[in-house]
């Protein structure tokens, strides 16, 4: 089974490999969409699922076969769940992201906060066919520590742990990352169509 990921980033399709390894899918060959096709979905939708819907219904439309697309972002509770579907342009670099954000919950102490992953399976004909949400819940820190990773991961401080996601092994990380979790759910139906 071929799986094309709505994704140019390679960093994307290589922590998509790993979780699917730990998590022992065998005989599904993930593959990103050929840099060659014109893939610039336009994403416009008002929630994480609209929007990885949209990139994964621009890909089935280009290669007519199984396309997988998630959408991610880091939802703050004392900012009424911002920066959402809005994470990646939150400010021009990664550390003016951080530096804003830190900014934005300056003397608030509700530091609630969670990383959300919807993603879609659209089969070979253009259906949907699967949906599944990750969360991973925790709060910002005040300050940022931790160097792997990449986004908001230095200032996200994982519940239960004493650790933001940037402390975090990658290994560690895609055990408990939303995409991991929403991952996990899809990597459960597939094993359910591999064996059927
Ligand atoms: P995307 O939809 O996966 O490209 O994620 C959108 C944005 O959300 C990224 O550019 C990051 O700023 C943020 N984000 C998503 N997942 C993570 C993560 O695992 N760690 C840190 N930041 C993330």
């Amino acid at each position: 089974m071929k799986i094309i990921i709505a994704t140019q980033n390679p960093h994307k399709l290589e922590e998509i490999r790993e979780i699917a390894h730990l998590y022992g899918i065998i005989g599904v060959d993930f593959e990103a969409i050929d840099s060659s096709l014109d893939f610039n979905p336009v994403e416009d939708g008002k929630t994480f699922e609209e929007n990885s819907l949209i990139k994964a219904k621009e890909a089935n439309r280009l290669t007519h076969t199984y396309t997988m697309a998630d959408d991610s972002g880091l939802c703050v509770d004392a900012l009424g769940g911002s920066p959402g579907i809005h994470s990646a342009r939150y400010a021009d670099t990664a550390q003016k992201r951080i530096d804003k954000l830190l900014d934005a919950l300056k003397g608030e102490t509700n530091r609630k906060a969670k990383f959300v992953c919807a993603i879609t399976l659209i089969n070979p004909s253009g259906e949907v066919e699967f949906t599944a949400r990750g969360e991973c819940k925790g709060e910002i820190a005040f300050t940022q520590s931790g160097s792997h990773g990449f986004g908001y991961d230095p200032v996200f401080l994982v519940e239960g742990t004493s650790k933001t996601m940037a402390e975090m092994s990658e290994d560690e990380k895609n055990k408990i990352s939303h995409r991991s979790l929403a991952m996990q759910k899809l990597f459960e139906y597939i094993k359910e169509i591999i064996n059927n």
